[in-house]
C-alpha cells in the first residue's frame, strides 16, 4: 500500500491532563486506589456527567472485589438520581450489547480484563455500544478530582431494576447473525478455555446452542483466576494446546478475562497470533461480501494490508485502541475490523470488540470452507512481527518522538505519524510507539524474514536508548 493510500485522524489525547482513565476505562488496585470512596465518587461524577436523568446498565465479572464495586457504584448512582438496571455477571461485548439495544445512557462493566488478580476497574459504554470518548472521560476526571458532583433532592432518587435477560438477548443475536444451519449439519468438535472469566457464563451454552460439541478447560468462573493468567497469549494457553491435539478437536477457543477478545489455536494446537486470525477473518469477509472496508490499527501486521488488497478491499488505518478503531468502523460503515490483540468487530451484530461472537464466526468459517484451520493459516502470506518495550519516563516521550522522527526520515522509504512513528523500509517496517498510560515506549518490528525483523528490532530499540540517554534520561527502569 502506497503511504498516500493510509490515512492520517486527528484523534488525539489533550496533552498533559491528570489522568484516571487508561486505553479502556479506569484500571487500578483494589485497597490501594479503588477504595469503597472512590467507587462512590466515580459513581457520583456519572450522574453529574449525565445531569441525573436516564438509565445506567451495571456488569461485572468474576473479580473478588466486583460484587461490591457494582453495589457501590449502583448505590451512588441511584441517590443521584439514575435508574439503574443490574444486568449481573458477563462478558464486557454483551454489556455493550444490551446498551445499545435497550437505549441506556451509559453502560458499566465492573472488570480489570485480563489484568492480574489484584487489578479491579470500570469499562464505560456510551449509547452507541461503544467505548466513551476522551473528552467524556476528562469531564469524568475533573469532577473526580474536583470532588464537583450534583446531587439529586428525595424525590428524584433513581429506580434499581435487575434484569435477567440480558444474556439472551445477547447470544440471541449471534444466533441471528451466524449460520447456525451449517454449523448444526457439521457438529465440529471444539475446546473452549474461558480463563475462569465471564465468558464461561456465555460460550459454552452459546457454542452447543450454534451446534458444536463443546469440551471445556478453566470454564468454572474464579476471581483467583486458577487456571491460567488472564492474558490468553501463546504461553499462557498451553493447556489448550495439549487438549485440542489430544482430543482431536478442530479448534481450540481462548478468551480474556471479560471476553472482549478472542485467541485461537488450530487443530495441531498451534497458537495463531491476532494479526493471522485477523488476516483469516477479513480474507473470508471480503470473498462473502464482494469486498468492503476493512478497519485495523497501527500496529496491525502488513500481512492485513496484503490480504484485503488481494481481496478488492480498502483498508483504513487508525490509532490504537479500541474506541478510534470503532469509530472509524461506523464512520466507514466497515464490513470487518480488527486488532492484533484479539479484537474484532462484526458490524452486523455489534461496533465493540466480542470474543464469543469472534469464536461463533471462527466455527462457521471452518464449516464453511471445510478445510483444517492450518490450511487455511499456510495460504496466508509469511511475516515475522515482533513486540518489545523499553522504560521511558513519561515527560521525555514527546521529546524523543522528535529525535526518533529525525533518525527514521533520514534512513526510510516513508514514515507514517498516526500513532508514534512508523517506519517503512523495503523489506519491513519499525514502529516506535510511547504507550499513553505507562512509563515505556512500544517497539515494533515486522519483515518477511525472522533476522532481518530481529536486525529491524535491535535497531528500533538502540535508537530509543540512545536518544533517551542523550534527553538526559535512562532506560533501565522496569518496563
Ligand atoms: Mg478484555
Amino acid at each position: 500500500m502506497s503511504a498516500a493510500a493510509l490515512p492520517q485522524t486527528t484523534e488525539r489525547p489533550t496533552p498533559n491532563a491528570p489522568r484516571l482513565f487508561g486505553t479502556d476505562g479506569i484500571r487500578k488496585v483494589v485497597g490501594r486506589e479503588i477504595t469503597p470512596v472512590f467507587v462512590a465518587e466515580v459513581g457520583s461524577a456519572i450522574a453529574t456527567y449525565l445531569q441525573g436523568s436516564g438509565d445506567v446498565l451495571i456488569a461485572r465479572d468474576f473479580r473478588t472485589s466486583s460484587d461490591a464495586m457494582a453495589r457501590l457504584l449502583s448505590g451512588a448512582l441511584l441517590m443521584d438520581g439514575i435508574n439503574v438496571r443490574e444486568l449481573g455477571v458477563m462478558p464486557t461485548p454483551c454489556l455493550q450489547f444490551n446498551v445499545r439495544a435497550l437505549g441506556a445512557a451509559m453502560g458499566l462493566t465492573v472488570t480489570a480484563s485480563h489484568n492480574p488478580t489484584e487489578f479491579n476497574g470500570i469499562k464505560f459504554t456510551g449509547p452507541e455500544g461503544t467505548e466513551i470518548p476522551r473528552d467524556s472521560e476528562e469531564i469524568l476526571e475533573r469532577s473526580i478530582f474536583r470532588h464537583e458532583f450534583v446531587r439529586a433532592s428525595w424525590d428524584h432518587v433513581g429506580t434499581y431494576r435487575v434484569d435477567p435477560d440480558a444474556v439472551d438477548r445477547y447470544t440471541s443475536s449471534i444466533l441471528r447473525t451466524t449460520d447456525v444451519e451449517a454449523i448444526r449439519a457439521a457438529a465440529p468438535l471444539v475446546v473452549l478455555d474461558p480463563g475462569n472469566g465471564t465468558s464461561a457464563v456465555t460460550s459454552p451454552v452459546l457454542l452447543r446452542e450454534l451446534g458444536c460439541r463443546v469440551l471445556t478447560l478453566n470454564a468454572n468462573p474464579d476471581g483467583y483466576f486458577p487456571g491460567r493468567p488472564s492474558e490468553p497469549n501463546e504461553e499462557n494457553l498451553w493447556a489448550l494446546r495439549k487438549a485440542v491435539v489430544e482430543l482431536g478437536a478442530v479448534v481450540g477457543i481462548a478468551h480474556d478475562g471479560d471476553a472482549d477478545r478472542a485467541s485461537f489455536v488450530d487443530e495441531h494446537g498451534t497458537y495463531l497470533p491476532g494479526d493471522v486470525t485477523m488476516a483469516l477473518f477479513a480474507k473470508h469477509r471480503l470473498t462473502e461480501r464482494d469486498g468492503g472496508v476493512v478497519v485495523t490499527s497501527v500496529t496491525s501486521s502488513t500481512l492485513v494490508e496484503d490480504v484485503v488488497r488481494s481481496g478488492g478491499g480498502e483498508l483504513q488505518v487508525t490509532r490504537s485502541g479500541s474506541l478510534p478503531v470503532a469509530r472509524r468502523v461506523l464512520d466507514c460503515d466497515a464490513i470487518f475490523a480488527g486488532e492484533e490483540n484479539g479484537g474484532y468487530y462484526w458490524p452486523e451484530h455489534q461496533v465493540a470488540r466480542d470474543g464469543p461472537m469472534s469464536s461463533a464466526k471462527m466455527v462457521e468459517l471452518l464449516v464453511r470452507l471445510g478445510r483444517p484451520l492450518s490450511e487455511l493459516v499456510g495460504e496466508l502470506p509469511r511475516y515475522h512481527l515482533s513486540k518489545t518495550k523499553v522504560p521511558v519516563a513519561d515527560a521525555l516521550k514527546t521529546r524523543l518522538l522528535a529525535k526518533v522522527h529525525a533518525e527514521l526520515e533520514r534512513e526510510a522509504d516513508r514514515i507514517v505519524t498516526l500513532d508514534g512513528q512508523k517506519a517503512y523500509f523495503p523489506d519491513g517496517w519499525l514502529l516506535v510507539r510511547p504507550s499513553g498510560t505507562e512509563p515505556i515506549c512500544r517497539v515494533y518490528a515486522e519483515a518477511r524474514s525472522a533476522p532481518r525483523a530481529k536486525e529491524l528490532m535491535d535497531h528500533g530499540v538502540e535508537m530509543v536508548r540512545r536518544e533517551v540517554e542523550t534527553l538526559g534520561g535512562t532506560t533501565h527502569g522496569t518496563p
